[in-house]
């Protein structure tokens, strides 16, 4: 980063890039009218998202009539979880693993009050569904079934191939939030095999407040909020042009530099794993025995306190996450640490550095040259009321 700073929480958010920017200026600037209204400023504005929607289509490899914005990750977890199980019979079951996001896990739980049955999995140590035991619960009646492509927080990737091949030989819809995915994996649709698949522009250089949802023609989906007909009837509202500009920018962009982003950055990683695990004592790396995403190292170190880390990495320049990212200014505990079955002295002492692609080896370096002593200063027992003091606050 040009201020000095070292910013490795791309997994809460990534910087605009550049050319993002400049599609959404050319957007706001002269075009940015409503697509529904049917003068000629409105008919420009829907074909600008009509070619917006193609290139979405394009880079999934599925057809346009299967794209539908909305505002966010959050947005299309909520419209195919919540929008599916609404359009399935009373009574049936939607399952998803113990580490989805609360934006999957959240609303499943909740279905239970609409009179739907929520089957939440466990994970194992590896983070990883068994595909056996997800298979085992798609029994008849099974509405949805949600595992996530890529976890925020540990990085660990799902096969989510085998997963959805097990739906679909039970006739059970499968939908992947694959909002960490679109710098790191491929993407392509059909190879993937899933129903449904949901994306957030923010994670990949995209502005905030704008995402899509993948949903296979014929997929049984009922809108989730109420409103007019726009995106095919799926989602009422305005679309957001110039975000919608700024995200299909964005996702094109990722596409075409995922290999080489892949192997640069997971470089960076190993590199940063190694230098922790060698110079820090009593550390573990959470999921680190699994498939993950190149960019994530969530890391415990035990007997330090994950916010009083995160505060003194941040003062010493270096901005990280602990655990999952916070929605109210205080870390919350981890509840995927928690499925894995880590012991509360490493849930508590754990951090997440995401890294970007723009990452560098100096900031790397640079890392691993603050953390060591960091770490050992938050260890001295005299730094122990300091701790609990910050617990206390955040409390
Ligand atoms: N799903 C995952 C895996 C995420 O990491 C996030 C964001 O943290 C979301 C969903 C929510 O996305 P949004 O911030 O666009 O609502």
């Amino acid at each position: 980063m040009n201020s000095g700073r070292i910013y490795l929480d791309n997994a809460a958010t990534t910087p605009l890039r550049l050319e993002v920017i400049d599609a959404m200026r050319e957007v706001a600037a002269d075009a940015d009218y409503n697509p529904s209204s049917l003068h000629a400023e409105g008919r420009r504005a829907a074909g600008l998202l009509d070619s917006a929607r193609d290139r979405a289509a394009s880079v999934l490899g599925v057809h346009r009539s299967e794209i539908t914005f909305t505002s966010g990750g959050t947005e299309s977890d909520n419209l195919a979880v919540a929008g599916t199980m609404r359009a399935s019979a009373k009574g049936s079951r939607v399952v998803c693993s113990a580490a989805e996001h609360h934006a999957v896990l959240v609303t499943v739980e909740r279905l239970a009050d609409e009179g739907y049955q929520p089957i939440v999995l466990p994970v194992g140590s590896d983070g990883h569904v068994d595909v056996d035991a997800f298979s085992r619960e798609l029994e008849p009646g099974t509405g949805l079934a949600s595992v996530m492509y890529a976890n925020n927080e540990t990085g660990v990737v799902t096969p989510i191939a085998a997963l959805a091949t097990a739906a679909r030989g039970r006739g059970v819809a499968f939908h992947t939030d694959a909002v960490q995915a679109p710098r790191w994996l491929a993407l392509d649709v059909r190879s993937l095999g899933v129903d449904m698949l949901s994306l957030s522009a923010h994670k990949f250089g995209g502005p905030k407040g704008v995402g899509l949802l993948y949903a296979r023609r014929g997929s049984a989906l009922h809108p989730v909020l109420s409103g007019g007909g726009q995106e095919f009837g799926r989602r009422p509202g305005t679309e957001n042009l110039a975000g919608i500009a700024g995200m299909v920018t964005a996702l094109e962009l990722a596409a075409a530099e995922r290999a080489e982003a892949t192997a640069r950055v997971g470089q960076l990683r190993d590199r940063l794993e190694s230098g922790i695990c060698s110079t820090v004592p009593d550390v573990r790396v959470n999921g680190g025995e699994a498939d993950r995403l190149p960019n994530i190292c969530n890391a415990s170190f035990a007997g330090v306190d994950s916010a009083a880390l995160l505060m003194a990495l941040d003062l010493a320049g270096v901005a990280v996450s602990a655990g999952s990212a916070c929605t109210s200014g205080s870390p919350e505990p981890s509840h995927v640490l928690a499925a894995m079955g880590l012991e509360p002295r490493w849930r508590q002492g754990a951090i997440r550095f995401s890294l970007g692609p723009t990452t560098d080896t100096l900031e790397i370096g640079r890392v691993l040259e603050i953390l060591p002593a960091v770490v050992a200063d938050l260890r001295r027992p005299s730094a122990a009321g300091t701790r609990s003091e910050t617990g206390r606050r955040d409390g």
